[in-house]
Parts: structure tokens; C-alpha cells; sequence
């Protein structure tokens, strides 16, 4: 029996694929490429010592897809395929609507041809929106602020209706805060394409030289520094909390969602600091406006993930700050030599 990761070869598809292995699970790679790097696999055949067994293609192709799933004995699927781009989902919604809601149908389709009744889905704290007050519990009203956003708002709810309807079908949904670090190796982490969007592959690129200075996106929120609060967690960290989630999901039906966070609150100045501090590098910063779309604070309530799956956040923010730069200082142009 396999574990099928769509999206395997993406940043938290591929360190969620280390842990997995390292717990004894049999894994199939679907990826397309769109985002990642074939040089993942090797990377991860370096980590693991096993040579992974993947599919180069789009979950969209429901004939390559049912091929998958007709090849190998498939337990369960961890869905993480999917664009990620704020900024580009607002320019174009179809893109994201269509990629992101067609891909997930065609493999619910496909599962159910299979009878394959097991899911995790890759959502994030997107969902809870701009009006939720952190720390953010599990019930809250979720909402969303752009397209990307959207599609996860919806997949969600297309999952929880799927295993109402069908008492066989398990679903977990999974909220990830803000996912940073890497995998100690230094051999995979977060690769962007073209000039990164989110904060820590930013301060990295900074810190290499390769772009000029950080701009912090507003110092007057109400915050104890006046700049954005997140929860940031360690990739390695959201691995194993696939682990633990995947688990309990295999001994359950319906639907399930869970928080993963660390709890606790770092600003974007605390982060700047921290990275200069642990690893002798200097971080130019300016302050500009506020980004659209951001709020002050956000934050998990961990506490249902800690209880229900015995899973908690257990590296520190130095940990992350070492593992981001070790990453990158090892590979100046990602998985491109
Ligand atoms: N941020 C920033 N400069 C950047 C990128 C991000 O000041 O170049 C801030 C952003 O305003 C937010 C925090 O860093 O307060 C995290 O942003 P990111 O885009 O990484 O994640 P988000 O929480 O927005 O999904």
C-alpha cells in the first residue's frame, strides 16, 4: 500500500515525502513540475537512500491520473498540487480557480473510481480571512480575501461535503500558518520563481546579495513593534504534522480540520534580527507601506492538533532562521546548479 502525494516535488510536498519514509510509508510522487524541480527527486533519493517512485504529469489529465492510481495500490492521498500566489491569483482568477478547483475534482473523481477514501488536503490559515481576532480556532467562520484564498475556502468545503456524503470517505483538512526552513541536509527547501513574495525567502535573498534590500510592508499595526505578526513553523515541523494527521486519518471516516502552527507570534522585525543574530549576515531593510490585504496579527490556537493528534511544533525560531539560510547559502539559484 502507497501514500500518493499530488504535488510531491513542491516545498512541503517534498519534506512532508522525507518524513513519511522515515516512518515506514510507501510513496508515489505526482508532479508536474510546474513549481518544483525534477532535481528534487535526487535530492530526496540523497536524504532518504530510496529511490522515489514518481509520475511526471497534471493532475488534471484524468486519464494519466486513473494510470496512477490503476498501477499502484494506493492507501491514501496527501493533495498538495496547487498554485500558491496571491498576488497572481488576483490577476488571473481563472487560472487558479481552474487549476486549483478542476484538479481536485478529477481527483476525487478518480479516488472514488478507485475506491480510495482517504485524503489530506493542503489548506492554509488563509481561510480564516481578515475579520477572525488570533489566536484562530478551528471553528471559526472562514472567509477569504483573493482567489487563492478562495480555492482553499472551497476545496475545504468540497471535501467536507464528499465525506458527508459518502460514510466511507475520510478528509482532513489541514490550515498551515506560515511554513519556513528547510530540511537540515541544506539538499531541499523553498524555491521560488522569479522574486520571492513571502517573507523569509526575501530576507535570504537579501542576505546573499542578490536582491538589494527587505521592504517591511507597514511599522504602524497594532503590534509590539508595529510590524506584521505571524506564526511561522518549520517545514520539518509541517511534515511531521502530515504524519500525525495522515494517521489519524487512516483510523477515521468524515471530515476533520486542524491548525498547524507553532501558537506563538514572531513580527517581521523579530524575524530580521533573529536571522542577522544566528547566522552573521546583515539584512538592509526600508519601511514602505502596508501591503494590501494584510493584517496585523495571525496566529494558531495549536491546541486541537497537540490533542487529537499528539503532534506539536518543536523547532525554535533560530532553527528555522539557520535552516532558511543554510538552504540558501548552499544553493544561490535554488535547484538550478
Ligand atoms: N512582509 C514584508 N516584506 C516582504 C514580504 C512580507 O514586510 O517582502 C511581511 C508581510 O507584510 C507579513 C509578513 O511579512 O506581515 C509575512 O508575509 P508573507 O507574505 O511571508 O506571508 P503571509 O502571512 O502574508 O501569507
Amino acid at each position: 500500500m502507497s501514500i500518493l502525494l499530488t504535488g510531491g516535488a513542491g516545498f512541503i510536498g517534498s519534506h512532508t515525502a522525507v518524513e513519511l519514509i522515515s516512518a515506514g510509508y510507501d510513496i508515489v510522487i505526482v508532479d508536474n513540475f510546474s513549481n518544483s524541480s525534477k532535481e528534487v527527486l535526487n535530492r530526496l533519493k540523497v536524504i532518504t537512500g530510496k529511490k522515489i517512485h514518481f509520475y511526471n504529469g497534471s493532475i488534471l489529465d484524468k486519464v494519466f491520473l486513473n494510470n496512477v492510481f490503476y498501477e499502484n495500490d494506493i492507501e491514501a492521498v496527501i493533495h498538495f498540487a496547487a498554485y500558491k500566489a496571491v498576488g497572481e491569483s488576483v490577476e488571473q482568477p481563472l487560472k487558479y480557480y481552474s487549476n486549483n478547483l478542476t484538479g481536485t475534482l478529477v481527483l476525487l473523481e478518480v479516488m472514488r473510481n478507485h475506491h480510495v477514501n482517504h485524503i489530506v488536503f493542503s489548506s492554509s490559515a488563509t481561510v480564516y480571512g481578515m475579520d477572525n481576532i488570533s489566536p484562530l480556532t478551528e471553528n471559526l467562520k472562514t472567509s477569504a480575501t483573493n482567489p487563492y484564498g478562495y480555492t482553499k475556502v472551497m476545496i475545504e468545503q468540497i471535501l467536507t461535503d464528499v465525506a458527508f456524503a459518502n460514510k466511507e470517505m475520510s478528509v482532513t483538512n489541514l490550515r498551515y500558518f506560515n511554513p519556513i526552513g528547510a530540511h537540515e541536509s541544506g539538499l531541499i527547501g523553498e524555491a521560488p520563481n522569479g522574486t520571492p513574495n513571502n517573507l523569509v525567502p526575501y530576507i535570504s535573498q537579501v542576505a546573499i546579495g542578490k536582491l538589494k534590500e527587505l521592504s517591511i510592508f507597514g511599522n504602524d499595526y497594532d503590534t509590539p513593534d508595529g510590524t506584521g505578526v505571524r506564526d511561522y513553523i518549520h517545514v520539518v515541523d509541517l511534515a511531521k504534522g502530515h504524519v500525525a494527521a495522515l494517521k489519524n486519518n487512516l483510523k477515521n471516516t468524515g471530515s476533520a480540520v486542524f491548525n498547524l502552527g507553532t501558537g506563538h507570534g514572531y513580527s517581521v522585525l523579530e524575524l530580521v534580527k533573529t536571522f542577522e543574530e544566528v547566522n552573521h549576515v546583515s539584512v538592509p531593510f526600508v519601511i514602505k507601506d502596508r501591503r494590501a490585504g494584510d493584517i496585523a496579527t495571525c496566529y494558531a490556537d495549536s491546541s486541537k492538533a497537540k490533542e487529537v493528534l499528539d503532534w506539536t511544533a518543536e523547532k525554535t525560531l533560530q532553527d528555522m532562521m539557520r535552516d532558511s539560510w543554510r538552504w540558501q547559502s548552499k544553493n544561490p539559484n535554488g535547484y538550478q546548479s
